[in-house]
């Protein structure tokens, strides 16, 4: 079923009784060519584009909720590349290309909105960062313009300009940034992968990884084993615990990453804006809620909620930014478990097992990633060989420093990402 103004028009007319569901939900079956653990944006993509680049079709995804329940539903929707690093840059610059064209491909109203993503800069240190940072994405064919204090005020009126204890000096825009429906992006791979003959299993979680001989032959699941020529791990903050199953201990901790959404509000908030000295960002929905968010909580958990003390610290970031904002009730606030690797970059990568890949380390950014992801990690599980841009997302970087990639430019910052 394809979707379009005239379809929506019609079934408005006759009583809104001819669409269909989105996916099929699937029976698992005794045996696939791929299996792919995790219904999240990343394993849903994976599955698209193993069907539609590759043609390979005979694959299934198993969940252990439902699709879409983990991060990719959880996130604050930020899309964007603005990376400075060789490795992340190519990357996501690709990523940010396949947004552009994804509503067209999938045939699914993601709601990309590329209303540009404003960082704010605080001292001449941080512009000197800025502005190579900036050159760095324009080396890479990207866009990065540098906004004077003047032009800042003009585009945003609400920021407090006069505060002294963090001066706000200027800033980098992406224009091309911005924000995109995340529930509508999985929806939207979930039923172009089904569309495809990608079996989606919904409540199937995998229990065990069965290796014979260094290979991979299947998976154990709450619904039975299930045999598979290839293995592809893309559960995000519970990495590290489906790859034990294989035995692996992954360069990866889990922590929380909250958020927050407040009453809907008129139009205030036209672009994304990150904060230079606190961690802290914020959008406005479609819907009028402003959307905001700010740092990890600082300790490994698996627990989907946060903290008190960091709910305190975003806030306190939020009034420093747009003391406005107190005006505002919090509606809602959430937690999702990130998956940090040490140099805060993600692994897109076979493993030592035969037929058994890894797709994790997204950290607190891999909502922007999941166009890219999929295409790559499908390149890699089709074909065994690395996707170009995706090339520096080794797993073993962390012991022979080839690919080694870190976002911050300030070395490797264990237990911070
Ligand atoms: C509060 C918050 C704000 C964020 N903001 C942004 C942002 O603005 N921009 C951005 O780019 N990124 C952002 N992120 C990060 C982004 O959401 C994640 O990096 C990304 O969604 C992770 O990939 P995923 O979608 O595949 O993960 P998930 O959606 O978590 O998918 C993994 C799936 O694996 C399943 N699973 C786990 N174990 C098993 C098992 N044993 N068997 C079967 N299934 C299993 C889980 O149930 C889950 O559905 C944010 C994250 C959070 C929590």
């Amino acid at each position: 079923m394809r979707f379009s103004g005239l379809r929506v028009l019609k079934e408005g007319l006759t009583g809104n009784k001819g669409w269909q569901a989105h996916w099929r939900d699937a029976e698992p079956k005794s045996e696939y060519d791929v299996v792919i653990i995790g219904g999240g944006g990343h394993g849903l993509s994976t599955a698209y584009y193993l069907a539609k680049n590759h043609g390979i079709r005979n694959v299934a995804v198993l969940e252990k909720g439902y699709l879409g329940g983990g991060n990719v539903g959880r996130n604050t929707t930020i899309v964007r590349a603005n990376y400075f690093l060789p490795g992340n840059s190519e990357f996501y610059s690709h990523s940010l290309k396949l947004w552009e064209g994804l509503e067209q491909d999938l045939n699914y109203n993601t709601m990309l909105s590329q209303r540009g993503q404003i960082s704010l800069f605080h001292s001449d240190g941080q512009r000197d960062a800025a502005i190579r940072r900036g050159n760095s994405i324009v080396n890479q064919g990207d866009e990065a313009e540098l906004l004077s204090l003047a032009q800042l005020k003009k585009m945003v009126p609400f920021l407090d300009y006069e505060q002294q204890r963090f001066p706000i000096h200027g800033a980098l825009i992406s224009r091309r940034s911005g924000t995109a429906r995340h529930d509508a992006v999985a929806w939207g791979y979930a039923r172009g992968a089904s569309a495809r003959g990608v079996d989606l299993i919904q409540n199937c979680e995998v229990t065990g990884i069965d290796i014979e001989g260094g290979k991979v032959t299947g998976v154990q699941t709450s619904r039975g084993a299930i045999k598979a020529k290839k293995v592809a791990m893309i559960v995000a903050g519970r990495s590290s615990q489906v790859a034990a199953m294989a035995g692996m201990r992954l360069p990866i901790e889990s922590h929380v990453l909250q958020a927050f959404v407040t009453e809907g509000l008129k139009p205030c908030i036209d672009h994304v804006i990150s904060f230079g000295m606190g961690h802290f960002y914020i959008s406005q929905s479609d819907k009028g809620g402003l959307v905001f968010g700010g740092d990890l909580d600082f300790y490994a958990s698996y627990a989907q909620r946060g903290n008190l003390p960091m709910v305190e610290h975003v806030m306190e970031a939020g009034m420093t930014l747009m003391p406005a904002i107190g005006k505002a009730r919090v509606l809602r606030s959430w937690g999702g478990i990130m998956d940090m690797s040490p140099d805060g970059s993600p692994i897109i990568d076979r493993t030592h097992i035969d037929g058994l890949y890894l797709n994790c380390g997204w950290c607190y950014g891999g909502f922007k990633a999941v166009p890219g992801s999929g295409y790559s990690m499908a390149h890699l599980v089709a074909t065994d060989e690395p996707h170009a841009p995706a090339a520096r997302f080794r797993l073993d970087r962390f012991r022979t420093g080839y690919g080694l990639m870190d976002e911050e430019g300030t070395g490797m910052q264990h237990n911070l990402h």
